[in-house]
């Protein structure tokens, strides 16, 4: 549904800011890409752009591809900004800017909804989830454009149901220029992990569309080009296990009608492995990857974060079972935590040889609010504010030594040799277990044959010929084009350039040590 009643026309800029540069949005592998230069659209905000009154023009700005001009300010009448406590820094920009041709902004989404005292130079803070307080939003700027005298805080108290909420204007965004599509099914979590803002913020009880409006949004995707895959944002797939397991035969369905042409990602809890019947459903629907927050091998440290869960089933267990169904598991690890010694690195690389899972994001721990893990640390007196420091957290180890255990991870982890091991483990013993998917005709078309080219041209020149791990790179790919896996070397080879890259600059200090840091280093991509 949209938002009714509103007569006067009001034009609104939405502004998406950069990414900061981090492990997770693998801008290192754009340029192996044919023209990505983003990581997923951004649903709160293409969200928003479709609850607005259908009179009132939208204009949606991604910066991670282009900034906003001139001409979009002085077209609007009032801009809208989303995003994280990444992008902290970049949308407090995007509020200056705007304030120089004198518009109001708002300010929605995780970050401001956690933060709201990140945010003094905007005008409307949007705390909370879609609901009253969008409506509120809507109503002040059809009354009057003016910026406020002084800043205005709405709180969603009513949230809208999720099956009321309307398709994201995919529409809008230049959907073929990122890297992932994504969709959003459920919101919270049941589960209580001390370091995680998502209970807080969005209730223990999943909210959840119906599987209907997950059809409309993936036949929306598809309708504006996003093909090869889309990723469930969820932080938890099986919050609700009925719901899940309700709506995977649609996905079936979809997949089937489609060709299998789009590949699924999610995250879920490692508690998953307990659930064949959801597996197996997951397995039809050609899911490929999950996300679990792992977080560390360490069943010590997993019960003082509150992370049972994970102790449902044995760790190693639980991945080979995942495995088993033909997905990957990408992993979730934390450093610093107050369970850590001396050794927690080298038993952490320890884990990496032996799950074989080439992709973990290895963060340092930070303290986000409106958590327990704030809560107690601040009791204890062991928040630190220092912006030149990669976590807010003071360890009961010295930081030097977690920050250089760190680096030392990230730099052993994703040795190019260790990193192409473990995909050519996941090449052999996972991605055989998934289902064979016929080569519809859309994967015969010449657009996605021209694609296929044009990607591989990419990594043999960039790789193949100018890389620094050539010789590692060129044993794993000749196995595959033997095997006539050129899905699997053009997928695995995407990913691993961004990881070993970016793993590089980890370990000599150019980069984050946690997804959350607000220290600025590079952002993603480049403005044009
Ligand atoms: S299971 Fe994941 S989403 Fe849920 S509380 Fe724990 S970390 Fe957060």
């Amino acid at each position: 549904m949209r938002a009714e009643g509103i007569e006067t026309v009001r034009r609104i800029l939405c502004v998406f800011p950069r990414y900061t540069s981090a492990f997770g949005t693998f801008e290192y592998a754009y340029p192996l890409t044919d023209g990505v230069k983003a990581f997923m659209p951004p649903q709160g905000l293409l969200l928003i752009a479709a609850y607005l009154p259908e009179n009132w023009p939208v204009r949606f700005i991604d910066e991670n591809l282009r900034p906003a001009t001139q001409d979009d300010f002085e077209w609007a009448d009032a801009v809208f900004v989303s995003g994280m406590h990444i992008q902290r820094q970049q949308m407090n920009d995007i509020c200056h800017r705007a304030h120089d041709y004198g518009l109001p902004v708002a300010i929605g989404g995780p970050s401001v909804s956690a933060c709201p005292d990140y945010y003094p130079a905007f005008d409307y803070l949007h705390v909370g989830e879609l609901g009253d307080a969008t409506n509120e939003l809507i109503r002040r700027l059809a009354d009057d454009t003016a910026r406020p005298d002084q800043q205005v805080v709405l709180k969603t108290l009513d949230r809208l149901p999720m099956t009321e909420f309307p398709l994201p204007a995919y529409e809008l965004a230049e959907i073929r220029k990122y890297f992932l599509g994504s969709i959003q099914f459920s919101s919270g979590c049941p589960y209580q992990c001390e370091f995680c803002d998502i209970p807080g913020l969005y209730g223990r009880n999943p909210r959840l569309k119906s599987p209907q409006q997950i059809i409309a949004e993936l036949d929306k995707l598809r309708e504006c080009g996003m093909t090869d895959s889309v990723y469930f944002v969820d932080d938890n797939f099986i919050g609700n296990r009925k719901a899940a397991l309700d709506l995977l035969p649609h996905l079936i369905e979809w997949q089937k009608k489609h060709g299998y042409a789009t590949r699924l990602a999610c995250e879920a809890t490692l508690n998953i492995a307990k659930r064949p019947e959801i597996l197996e459903k997951m397995r039809e629907a050609f899911f490929v990857t999950i996300f679990v927050g792992i977080e560390t091998p360490d069943p010590d440290a997993l019960k003082a974060m509150h992370k049972d869960q994970n102790m449902m089933v044995p760790i190693m267990e639980g991945i080979h079972t995942i495995n088993a169904h033909g997905m990957e598991v990408v992993s979730g690890i934390i450093m610093g935590l107050d369970t850590d010694k001396p050794e927690t690195g080298k038993a952490l690389l320890s884990f990496v040889d032996e799950s074989r899972i080439p992709l973990l994001t290895i963060n340092l721990l930070q303290a986000l609010p409106k958590t327990p893990l704030w809560d107690r640390l601040e009791k204890a007196g062991r928040l630190v504010d220092d912006d030149g420091r990669d976590s807010n957290v003071q360890f009961l180890l010295p930081y030097e030594d977690v920050v250089t255990s760190w680096r030392k991870c990230m730099e052993v982890a994703y040795q190019p040799e260790k990193l192409f091991e473990r995909y050519q483990y996941q090449c052999d013993y996972t991605y055989a277990n998934r289902i064979k998917v016929p080569v519809s005709p859309e994967m015969r078309s010449w657009a996605n044959i021209r694609r296929g080219l044009i990607i591989l041209r990419n990594i043999f020149w960039k790789v193949g010929v100018l890389g620094s791990y050539r010789r590692v790179f060129w044993k794993f790919a000749l196995g595959r084009i033997k095997r006539g896996d050129i899905e699997g070397l053009i997928s695995a080879t995407l990913v691993a350039h961004h990881l070993i890259t970016f793993a590089r600059a980890a370990s000599t200090g150019r980069q984050n040590a946690s997804n959350y840091s607000v220290r600025l280093r590079e952002a993603s991509v480049p403005a044009e």
